[in-house]
């Protein structure tokens, strides 16, 4: 055997390609937000998580360029040693403001901001419960804990997952766990596969009673939910209770990047132990420049939100009144679940050809029986891009024996 046979032997994707389903890696080619063009073609983009649709604001592209200018392209160094430059510096205070909270600290990346906090703060004798349909960075960094644990205590008990957002389970595992044995409970704000909001209220009561900190992944929730686009904590009132919130760049704040908010002591712990920070290049100027924009627009433009969250309602309703089966959460993901992979392949190429790009998301991505297509909404959809993706799901789902 060679370590490459497996490499060899994976046939799926060219298969996939050969029968002209396939949905992933294609490029883009313009784009205008609301519309890209893809292989030569005019799609509206309801996949997206652009959600305010800034990553093609004019404010938002002069200050990245205007930071090229000034800072050049790249860092070339970690934060910890050459990569640090004012703008870092000034993100950060704004966000921990913007937020309620004492510091920020920046990741290069959403992904390295949870795989950064999670194994640096949970160690030996200590454990993470989390979500069983945690973003995959969680789940990366509850591994990595639980490896850097097993290592000194040759266990891997570290992680403890409930059933997705159940408080009654939380509960029931919490407080099977040790009861003065530290604790970080973890969750998304808001699911990125299915834009559920989390019961927070249930789980700060539960961290409250079991000595547990809660991490919030807010990288769908800031800029959509919470007041003035302040997230889950937020949403639900509960900005002190909730002790960390991490969000992501790549989404609200059109550009790409991590942070996270807490407390000084915790933030100034992380920015002295996380490898994933310290061992990595900072986020280059252009990027945090037109995040910093990207702020700007969301403090001074609230009613973008409220824009974003008619667009998503009104695909949510439509979809639903012709037949799909949608989720019925209040965010702007809004996932139409099919049920099968292959006509899951189908209505994504079907869509595609007649003008739509979304997301395809097949096993073993979801579980059985929840095969779909995930669509996401922009501030920057107007009635005629969606009454047209709205029209194009009715003939292709109609074509295709998805909806009668
Ligand atoms: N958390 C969640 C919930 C996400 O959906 C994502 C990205 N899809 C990330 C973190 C990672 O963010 P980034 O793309 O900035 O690495």
């Amino acid at each position: 055997m060679d370590l490459f046979d497996k490499c060899k032997a994976f046939t799926r994707a060219d298969e996939t390609k050969a029968l002209g389903l396939y949905p992933y890696f294609h490029a883009i080619e313009e784009n205008e937000g609301p519309v890209v063009q893809i292989e030569g073609r005019k799609v509206i983009m309801a996949g997206s998580n652009n959600y305010l649709g800034l990553t093609a604001d004019p404010r938002v592209k002069e200050a990245a360029s205007k930071a090229v200018e000034k800072y050049g392209t790249g860092c070339s160094g970690s934060r910890y040693l050459t990569g640090t430059l004012d703008l870092h510096v000034e993100l950060e205070t704004r966000l921990a403001k913007f937020f309620g909270k004492e510091d920020c600290l920046l990741y290069s990346t959403g992904y390295q901001t949870a795989q950064g906090i999670i194994p640096t703060l949970v160690q030996r004798g200590e454990y993470v419960v989390s979500d069983k349909d945690n973003h995959a960075c969680i789940v990366a960094g509850n591994l990595m804990a639980a490896g850097a644990n097993a290592l000194v205590d040759g266990k891997v008990q570290t992680i403890i997952r409930y059933k997705h957002n159940d408080t009654s389970h939380l509960e029931a595992v919490v407080s099977k766990l040790p009861a003065d044995a530290p604790k970080l409970i973890v969750t998304d704000g808001v699911f990125s596969t299915s834009g559920e909001i989390v019961d927070l209220p249930g789980m700060v009561s539960i961290a409250r009673r079991h000595n547990a900190r809660i991490l919030v992944d807010d990288a769908h929730a800031v800029g959509v939910i919470g007041k003035g686009g302040r997230g889950t904590a937020s949403h639900f009132g509960l900005e002190k209770e909730t002790d960390m919130t991490m969000g992501t760049f790549s989404k609200t704040f059109a550009s790409l990047g991590g942070f996270v908010v807490g407390d000084r002591t915790v933030i100034n712990y992380l920015k002295h132990h996380a490898p994933a920070l310290i061992f990595s290049a900072s986020p280059t100027p252009a990027s945090v420049a037109a995040a910093l924009a990207a702020l700007d627009i969301l403090e001074k433009e609230p009613h973008r939100i409220d824009k974003l969250m008619q667009n998503a309602r009104k695909m949510r309703i439509g979809l639903a009144e012709m037949g799909y089966r949608v989720g019925e959460h209040d965010s702007a993901v809004v996932p139409v679940i099919i049920g099968d992979t292959e006509k899951v392949l189908r209505m994504w190429r079907g869509l595609f050809e007649e003008g739509v790009f979304v997301n395809a998301f097949i096993r073993p991505g979801v579980p059985p029986g929840m095969e779909m297509l995930r669509t996401s909404y922009m501030a920057s959809h107007e009635d005629e891009h969606l009454d047209k993706a709205l029209a194009i799901f009715k003939k292709v789902g109609r074509s295709l024996g998805v909806i009668h």
